[in-house]
Protein backbone atom coordinates (compact mmCIF):
# COMPACT_ATOMS: atom_id res chain seq x y z
CA UNK A 1 0.00 0.00 0.00
CA UNK A 2 1.59 3.21 -1.13
CA UNK A 3 0.83 6.45 0.53
CA UNK A 4 -0.82 9.16 -1.23
CA UNK A 5 1.02 12.06 0.51
CA UNK A 6 4.09 10.55 0.11
CA UNK A 7 3.68 9.94 -3.86
CA UNK A 8 1.85 13.12 -3.80
CA UNK A 9 5.28 15.19 -2.13
CA UNK A 10 7.72 12.95 -4.41
CA UNK A 11 5.63 14.41 -7.67
CA UNK A 12 6.08 18.14 -6.61
CA UNK A 13 9.76 18.32 -6.89
CA UNK A 14 9.75 17.65 -10.29
CA UNK A 15 6.29 19.54 -10.90
CA UNK A 16 7.60 23.03 -8.47
CA UNK A 17 10.89 23.08 -11.03
CA UNK A 18 8.78 22.55 -14.12
CA UNK A 19 6.54 25.36 -12.59
CA UNK A 20 9.81 27.50 -12.30
CA UNK A 21 11.27 26.49 -15.72
CA UNK A 22 7.74 27.43 -17.28
CA UNK A 23 7.38 30.65 -15.66
CA UNK A 24 11.49 31.54 -16.68
CA UNK A 25 10.55 30.39 -20.56
CA UNK A 26 7.37 32.85 -20.35
CA UNK A 27 9.48 35.72 -18.98
CA UNK A 28 11.99 34.91 -21.34
CA UNK A 29 12.98 38.45 -22.09
CA UNK A 30 12.48 39.66 -18.11
CA UNK A 31 16.25 39.79 -16.72
CA UNK A 32 15.03 40.39 -13.00
CA UNK A 33 14.29 36.12 -13.03
CA UNK A 34 17.64 35.32 -13.44
CA UNK A 35 16.82 33.10 -15.64
CA UNK A 36 16.78 35.29 -19.07
CA UNK A 37 20.44 36.17 -20.14
CA UNK A 38 24.08 36.67 -18.92
CA UNK A 39 23.90 40.21 -17.34
CA UNK A 40 27.69 40.90 -18.48
CA UNK A 41 27.51 39.91 -21.59
CA UNK A 42 23.69 39.39 -22.72
CA UNK A 43 23.65 35.86 -23.87
CA UNK A 44 20.57 33.62 -23.07
CA UNK A 45 20.98 31.03 -20.55
CA UNK A 46 20.98 27.57 -21.82
CA UNK A 47 17.97 25.43 -22.01
CA UNK A 48 19.08 23.03 -19.58
CA UNK A 49 19.66 26.11 -17.17
CA UNK A 50 16.23 27.71 -17.08
CA UNK A 51 14.60 23.83 -16.69
CA UNK A 52 17.49 21.92 -14.79
CA UNK A 53 19.41 24.22 -12.85
CA UNK A 54 19.45 25.22 -9.01
CA UNK A 55 21.15 27.90 -7.35
CA UNK A 56 24.84 28.55 -8.86
CA UNK A 57 24.49 29.55 -13.18
CA UNK A 58 27.84 30.14 -15.14
CA UNK A 59 27.42 31.83 -18.47
CA UNK A 60 28.72 29.56 -21.51
CA UNK A 61 29.73 32.38 -23.18
CA UNK A 62 31.84 34.79 -20.91
CA UNK A 63 31.81 33.20 -17.54
CA UNK A 64 29.80 35.13 -15.76
CA UNK A 65 28.61 33.10 -12.54
CA UNK A 66 25.48 34.17 -10.33
CA UNK A 67 22.93 32.62 -8.25
CA UNK A 68 18.92 32.13 -8.82
CA UNK A 69 17.24 30.70 -5.57
CA UNK A 70 13.72 31.31 -6.67
CA UNK A 71 13.47 27.80 -8.48
CA UNK A 72 14.53 25.85 -5.47
CA UNK A 73 12.09 27.93 -3.56
CA UNK A 74 9.27 26.56 -6.27
CA UNK A 75 10.26 23.17 -5.33
CA UNK A 76 10.22 22.75 -1.98
CA UNK A 77 6.90 24.83 -2.03
CA UNK A 78 5.03 22.35 -4.18
CA UNK A 79 6.11 19.38 -2.56
CA UNK A 80 4.70 20.41 0.38
CA UNK A 81 1.76 22.32 -1.02
CA UNK A 82 0.92 18.61 -3.05
CA UNK A 83 1.75 16.80 0.50
CA UNK A 84 -0.40 18.88 2.62
CA UNK A 85 -3.28 18.74 0.39
CA UNK A 86 -3.13 15.15 -0.66
CA UNK A 87 -3.15 14.56 3.25
CA UNK A 88 -6.05 16.80 3.81
CA UNK A 89 -7.82 15.15 1.02
CA UNK A 90 -7.38 11.50 1.51
CA UNK A 91 -7.06 11.32 5.36
CA UNK A 92 -9.45 14.78 6.33
CA UNK A 93 -12.17 14.10 3.63
CA UNK A 94 -11.73 17.85 2.88
CA UNK A 95 -13.56 17.56 -0.22
CA UNK A 96 -16.20 14.91 1.19
CA UNK A 97 -19.86 16.11 1.19
CA UNK A 98 -22.95 14.48 1.20
CA UNK A 99 -24.42 15.51 -1.97
CA UNK A 100 -20.78 14.39 -4.20
CA UNK A 101 -20.36 10.25 -4.14
CA UNK A 102 -18.38 9.83 -7.27
CA UNK A 103 -17.59 5.84 -7.91
CA UNK A 104 -14.08 4.90 -6.44
CA UNK A 105 -11.54 5.08 -9.27
CA UNK A 106 -12.85 9.18 -9.65
CA UNK A 107 -12.36 9.50 -6.05
CA UNK A 108 -8.69 8.42 -6.74
CA UNK A 109 -8.37 10.81 -10.01
CA UNK A 110 -9.80 13.59 -7.85
CA UNK A 111 -5.96 14.05 -6.55
CA UNK A 112 -3.97 14.40 -9.32
CA UNK A 113 -6.82 16.36 -10.97
CA UNK A 114 -6.56 19.17 -8.43
CA UNK A 115 -2.78 18.57 -8.38
CA UNK A 116 -2.34 19.75 -11.27
CA UNK A 117 -4.58 22.71 -10.52
CA UNK A 118 -2.00 23.55 -7.74
CA UNK A 119 1.53 23.15 -10.42
CA UNK A 120 -0.86 26.01 -13.00
CA UNK A 121 -1.40 28.15 -10.04
CA UNK A 122 2.06 27.46 -8.66
CA UNK A 123 3.28 28.19 -11.99
CA UNK A 124 1.18 31.78 -12.46
CA UNK A 125 1.84 32.80 -8.92
CA UNK A 126 5.47 32.99 -9.71
CA UNK A 127 5.24 34.63 -13.06
CA UNK A 128 2.76 37.10 -11.14
CA UNK A 129 5.73 37.41 -8.32
CA UNK A 130 8.41 38.06 -10.53
CA UNK A 131 6.95 40.66 -13.08
CA UNK A 132 3.74 41.13 -11.99
CA UNK A 133 1.79 39.26 -14.95
CA UNK A 134 -0.62 36.16 -15.57
CA UNK A 135 0.58 34.54 -18.55
CA UNK A 136 -2.38 33.43 -21.09
CA UNK A 137 -0.60 30.17 -22.27
CA UNK A 138 -0.83 29.15 -18.28
CA UNK A 139 -4.35 29.86 -18.13
CA UNK A 140 -4.96 28.38 -21.28
CA UNK A 141 -3.35 25.41 -20.62
CA UNK A 142 -5.41 25.54 -17.18
CA UNK A 143 -8.58 25.01 -18.59
CA UNK A 144 -8.23 23.14 -21.95
CA UNK A 145 -7.15 20.50 -18.86
CA UNK A 146 -9.96 21.40 -17.03
CA UNK A 147 -12.89 21.26 -18.90
CA UNK A 148 -11.44 17.92 -20.42
CA UNK A 149 -10.86 16.23 -17.32
CA UNK A 150 -14.30 17.26 -16.15
CA UNK A 151 -15.92 16.38 -19.58
CA UNK A 152 -14.15 13.05 -20.21
CA UNK A 153 -14.69 11.64 -16.40
CA UNK A 154 -17.71 12.79 -15.87
CA UNK A 155 -17.41 12.36 -12.09
CA UNK A 156 -14.86 15.10 -10.95
CA UNK A 157 -17.01 17.48 -9.11
CA UNK A 158 -16.42 18.75 -5.94
CA UNK A 159 -20.29 19.80 -6.08
CA UNK A 160 -23.16 19.35 -8.19
CA UNK A 161 -24.21 22.38 -10.50
CA UNK A 162 -27.03 22.22 -8.83
CA UNK A 163 -28.65 20.57 -6.09
CA UNK A 164 -32.24 22.01 -4.17
CA UNK A 165 -30.65 21.58 -0.71
CA UNK A 166 -34.39 24.38 0.21
CA UNK A 167 -36.60 21.51 -0.69
CA UNK A 168 -35.99 18.93 1.27
CA UNK A 169 -37.47 17.32 4.41
CA UNK A 170 -34.77 17.32 6.73
CA UNK A 171 -34.33 13.61 7.12
CA UNK A 172 -36.89 12.10 4.74
CA UNK A 173 -35.84 12.84 1.22
CA UNK A 174 -31.85 14.34 1.36
CA UNK A 175 -30.83 16.69 -1.36
CA UNK A 176 -32.60 16.53 -4.54
CA UNK A 177 -30.80 16.12 -7.85
CA UNK A 178 -31.99 16.76 -10.85
CA UNK A 179 -32.85 13.54 -12.74
CA UNK A 180 -29.85 14.60 -15.87
CA UNK A 181 -27.50 14.98 -14.31
CA UNK A 182 -27.67 10.96 -13.35
CA UNK A 183 -28.61 10.01 -16.74
CA UNK A 184 -25.53 12.76 -18.51
CA UNK A 185 -22.84 12.23 -16.47
CA UNK A 186 -20.61 13.66 -19.17
CA UNK A 187 -22.87 16.08 -20.39
CA UNK A 188 -22.96 17.52 -16.13
CA UNK A 189 -19.25 17.23 -16.15
CA UNK A 190 -19.17 19.47 -19.24
CA UNK A 191 -21.94 22.17 -17.78
CA UNK A 192 -20.66 22.33 -14.20
CA UNK A 193 -16.85 23.17 -15.72
CA UNK A 194 -18.18 25.68 -18.11
CA UNK A 195 -20.23 27.38 -15.57
CA UNK A 196 -17.43 27.22 -12.91
CA UNK A 197 -14.96 29.29 -15.81
CA UNK A 198 -18.14 31.72 -16.22
CA UNK A 199 -18.78 32.62 -13.10
CA UNK A 200 -14.97 33.24 -12.23
CA UNK A 201 -14.55 35.35 -15.20
CA UNK A 202 -17.85 37.32 -14.90
CA UNK A 203 -17.89 38.23 -11.09
CA UNK A 204 -13.92 39.71 -11.38
CA UNK A 205 -14.65 41.48 -14.34
CA UNK A 206 -17.85 43.01 -12.84
CA UNK A 207 -15.87 43.73 -10.16
CA UNK A 208 -13.30 44.83 -12.26
CA UNK A 209 -15.51 47.40 -14.06
CA UNK A 210 -16.79 49.09 -10.81
CA UNK A 211 -13.78 49.66 -9.66
CA UNK A 212 -12.92 51.58 -12.22
CA UNK A 213 -15.68 53.34 -12.21
CA UNK A 214 -15.40 54.33 -8.87
CA UNK A 215 -12.10 54.61 -8.87
CA UNK A 216 -11.18 55.63 -12.34
CA UNK A 217 -8.65 53.19 -12.07
CA UNK A 218 -8.94 48.66 -12.35
CA UNK A 219 -8.43 47.26 -8.39
CA UNK A 220 -7.41 44.02 -9.99
CA UNK A 221 -5.40 43.26 -13.82
CA UNK A 222 -7.27 41.44 -16.77
CA UNK A 223 -5.02 38.90 -16.02
CA UNK A 224 -6.91 38.51 -12.73
CA UNK A 225 -10.04 37.92 -14.77
CA UNK A 226 -8.40 35.06 -16.84
CA UNK A 227 -6.73 33.42 -13.59
CA UNK A 228 -10.12 33.21 -12.04
CA UNK A 229 -11.66 31.39 -15.01
CA UNK A 230 -8.85 29.09 -14.65
CA UNK A 231 -9.81 28.61 -11.11
CA UNK A 232 -13.77 28.05 -12.10
CA UNK A 233 -13.18 25.66 -14.33
CA UNK A 234 -11.51 23.37 -12.20
CA UNK A 235 -13.55 24.35 -9.06
CA UNK A 236 -17.27 24.95 -10.44
CA UNK A 237 -19.37 27.95 -9.77
CA UNK A 238 -20.02 27.42 -5.82
CA UNK A 239 -16.60 26.75 -4.34
CA UNK A 240 -14.63 29.64 -7.20
CA UNK A 241 -17.36 32.29 -5.65
CA UNK A 242 -16.32 31.48 -2.07
CA UNK A 243 -12.90 31.78 -3.50
CA UNK A 244 -13.69 35.30 -4.87
CA UNK A 245 -15.11 36.25 -1.43
CA UNK A 246 -12.09 35.15 0.17
CA UNK A 247 -10.06 36.90 -1.45
CA UNK A 248 -9.94 40.25 0.81
CA UNK A 249 -9.30 38.35 3.88
CA UNK A 250 -6.33 36.66 2.30
CA UNK A 251 -4.56 40.12 0.66
CA UNK A 252 -5.27 42.07 4.13
CA UNK A 253 -4.12 38.97 6.37
CA UNK A 254 -0.72 37.80 3.85
CA UNK A 255 -0.07 41.49 2.60
CA UNK A 256 0.34 42.75 5.92
CA UNK A 257 2.42 39.69 6.72
CA UNK A 258 4.44 40.38 3.39
CA UNK A 259 4.85 44.31 4.24
CA UNK A 260 5.90 43.67 8.03
CA UNK A 261 8.01 41.33 7.38
CA UNK A 262 10.06 42.95 4.13
CA UNK A 263 8.26 45.78 4.09
CA UNK A 264 7.80 45.61 0.67
CA UNK A 265 4.18 46.35 -1.10
CA UNK A 266 2.50 43.72 -3.08
CA UNK A 267 -0.61 44.99 -5.09
CA UNK A 268 -1.16 42.46 -7.68
CA UNK A 269 -4.09 40.40 -6.61
CA UNK A 270 -3.66 36.76 -8.12
CA UNK A 271 -1.32 35.23 -5.58
CA UNK A 272 -4.16 35.93 -2.95
CA UNK A 273 -7.07 34.95 -5.38
CA UNK A 274 -4.99 31.83 -5.77
CA UNK A 275 -4.54 31.27 -2.32
CA UNK A 276 -7.74 31.58 -1.71
CA UNK A 277 -8.73 28.76 -4.36
CA UNK A 278 -6.14 26.57 -2.32
CA UNK A 279 -7.77 27.16 0.90
CA UNK A 280 -11.20 26.56 -0.20
CA UNK A 281 -10.02 23.39 -1.91
CA UNK A 282 -8.94 22.28 1.53
CA UNK A 283 -11.86 23.02 3.35
CA UNK A 284 -14.69 22.82 1.35
CA UNK A 285 -16.20 20.01 3.14
CA UNK A 286 -16.48 22.50 6.04
CA UNK A 287 -17.46 25.28 3.70
CA UNK A 288 -20.20 23.58 2.16
CA UNK A 289 -21.83 21.81 5.03
CA UNK A 290 -21.15 22.86 8.62
CA UNK A 291 -20.67 24.97 10.05
CA UNK A 292 -21.00 27.43 7.12
CA UNK A 293 -23.63 25.97 5.24
CA UNK A 294 -23.14 27.62 2.27
CA UNK A 295 -25.32 24.85 0.52
CA UNK A 296 -28.61 26.69 1.95
CA UNK A 297 -27.42 30.02 -0.17
CA UNK A 298 -26.17 27.89 -3.18
CA UNK A 299 -29.66 25.82 -3.62
CA UNK A 300 -31.63 29.03 -3.80
CA UNK A 301 -31.90 31.41 -6.79
CA UNK A 302 -32.80 34.69 -5.05
CA UNK A 303 -30.11 33.90 -2.37
CA UNK A 304 -27.48 33.79 -4.56
CA UNK A 305 -28.96 36.57 -6.66
CA UNK A 306 -28.69 38.50 -3.39
CA UNK A 307 -25.57 37.37 -2.31
CA UNK A 308 -23.76 37.90 -5.62
CA UNK A 309 -25.14 41.66 -6.18
CA UNK A 310 -23.99 42.86 -2.24
CA UNK A 311 -21.07 40.90 -2.17
CA UNK A 312 -20.09 43.13 -5.79
CA UNK A 313 -20.40 46.42 -4.31
CA UNK A 314 -18.68 45.27 -0.98
CA UNK A 315 -15.94 43.76 -2.84
CA UNK A 316 -15.06 46.86 -4.77
CA UNK A 317 -15.52 49.16 -1.79
CA UNK A 318 -13.20 46.75 -0.07
CA UNK A 319 -10.66 46.10 -3.24
CA UNK A 320 -10.56 50.42 -3.10
CA UNK A 321 -9.93 50.52 0.71
CA UNK A 322 -6.99 47.71 0.02
CA UNK A 323 -5.32 49.25 -2.79
CA UNK A 324 -4.59 52.24 -0.63
CA UNK A 325 -4.33 50.17 2.58
CA UNK A 326 -1.11 48.12 0.58
CA UNK A 327 0.46 51.12 -1.05
CA UNK A 328 0.91 52.79 2.57
CA UNK A 329 4.63 53.23 3.27
CA UNK A 330 5.86 50.34 5.36
CA UNK A 331 6.72 52.20 8.10
CA UNK A 332 3.26 53.59 8.78
CA UNK A 333 2.15 49.61 9.15
CA UNK A 334 4.77 49.19 11.42
CA UNK A 335 4.21 51.89 14.10
ZN1 LIG B 1 28.00 36.19 -20.18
Amino acid sequence: MTDPVVISAMVGFPAGRLAAGWAAQVLADVPSTGLSSCQACGVSVTWRQRWLSFGRLRCRSCGQRWMVWWPLASVICTAALFAIFAWLLTDQQCQNVAEVQPAVPMHLLRLPFHLLLLFFLVTATLTDFLDYAIPDDVVIAGVLTAVTGAFVSGDLQMIHIWVNWDSQVVGLYGPYLPEWMKHHQHLHGLAWSLAGMAAGACYVALVRSISTWILGQPAMGFGDVTLMAMIGAFLGWQPVLCAIAMAPVTAVAAGTVIRVVSGRSFVAFGPYLAGSAVIVLCTWRWIWAEPLLMRNVFSHWPSVAGLVAGSLVLLAVLLAALRVFLTLPADVMRR
